[in-house]
């Protein structure tokens, strides 16, 4: 689905002499490169405090428990999404209530959102799916009345923005991964925590060390989550070019649908509200699994994002019993995920689109 090698190849030099010297350094643990690349994240993505942690999946965990959820609570969020949001949710003791989705983003439906709101409601997790950037100010406004934290799943979504405010500024804190295939991908697993506010900033510097502010005392019950230094050397590089990374999917997204025209293939909408970074691209027709044969025949990789949504999980079978959930049902039957990454060029793209063509 990626092509991590042709990328690298543009990086090699520059990480090479940025690792190297890491490692001369020997200062592993929260070294000088975790430090700048807290800075340059924070500043780029406009906010008080960036916080490196070891995987999106801590990102999530490590944000819901600064913002003070827990057993009896429950978290909103989508069933259309990866395990990981809702892992977060279960970690902390809080129940995750799982509503449809927009037939045409895939996003959360913020309809749902409002009428799914009990006593014990205390958040809510949206998930800029595929790099969409959920209508954050409608959903601000609505937990605002209601009194309702926002962590943002912004794993998908690095350099999305709603005229220009990115995710992972709108909400109490936002949670980012750089598993290797994101937009913003390490060479191995890494995470950010993003917020403004200074308390949950020290509440999560103090939960990713062990719950310590100074060396061998522990105040709270604390992980051993943080972003690894020799990540940071590689994560600084990349984002340095991680603008250029986004307009590059973007391109792809524009000739993929000038070449598809005119066919019944349903292609990525694009709401309008924010600047869209592709993570993946995600297309549906009810002739799906032609398709997808048709492009493995040819060698082409292809993907079902997600195949199996939350609230049919094995592992949330019990609190999800009876649920039915239409929208999210009918996408995960139609859908199918095509290539998408900066530099796949317009003859791929042409084979590919002459691919699904011929196989309708
Ligand atoms: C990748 C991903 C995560 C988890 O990130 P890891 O770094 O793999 O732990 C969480 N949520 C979503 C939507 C993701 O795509």
């Amino acid at each position: 689905m990626v092509d991590l090698k042709e990328q690298y190849k543009e990086l090699k030099d520059e990480i090479s002499t940025n690792l190297l010297a890491a490692l001369e350094a020997t200062q592993f643990i929260l070294g000088p490169n975790v430090q700048a690349f807290e800075k340059e994240t924070a500043e780029y993505l406009g906010v008080k405090h960036a916080i490196g942690v070891a995987s999106g999946t801590d990102a999530l965990h490590l944000a819901l428990l600064a913002a003070g959820i827990g057993p009896g609570d429950e978290v909103i969020t989508t069933p259309f999404t990866f395990i990981a949001t809702a892992e977060a949710i279960a970690y902390v003791g809080a129940t995750p209530v799982f509503v449809d989705i927009d037939k045409d983003t895939f996003n959360i439906d913020l309809k749902l959102v409002e009428k799914a709101i009990t006593d014990k409601t205390r958040a809510v997790i949206p998930v800029h799916l595929f790099g969409q950037p959920v209508d954050m100010n409608a959903l601000k406004t609505l937990c605002d009345a209601k009194n309702l934290k926002i962590v943002e799943d912004c794993a998908q979504s690095f350099g999305a923005h709603i005229n220009g405010k990115q995710t992972g500024s709108f909400g109490d804190a936002g949670a980012f991964s750089f598993f290797p295939s994101k937009n913003l991908g390490g060479f191995g697993d890494g995470g950010l925590i993003t917020t403004n506010s200074d308390k949950m900033a020290e509440d999560i510097k103090v939960l990713r060390n062990h719950g310590s502010t100074k060396q061998y005392h522990h105040t709270v019950l604390g992980y051993n989550s943080r972003l690894d230094e020799l990540q940071a050397v590689i994560l600084r590089a990349k984002l340095k070019r991680i603008d250029d990374y986004n307009t590059n999917r973007r391109r792809v997204d524009q000739t993929y649908k000038a070449m598809m025209q005119g066919t019944d293939v349903q292609m990525p909408h694009e709401d309008g509200i924010g600047y869209h970074v592709y993570h993946q691209y995600t297309c549906m027709h009810p002739q799906r699994d032609k398709i997808m044969q048709a492009l493995r025949d040819a060698g082409i990789a292809c993907a079902i994002y997600y195949p199996i949504p939350l609230h049919k999980q094995e592992v949330f079978a019990e609190s999800c019993k009876g649920l039915t959930l239409p929208v999210t049902d009918n996408v995960v039957k139609n859908c199918f995920s095509i290539p998408v990454y900066p530099e796949l060029g317009e003859d791929k793209i042409k084979i590919i689109t002459d691919t699904i063509k011929s196989a309708l």
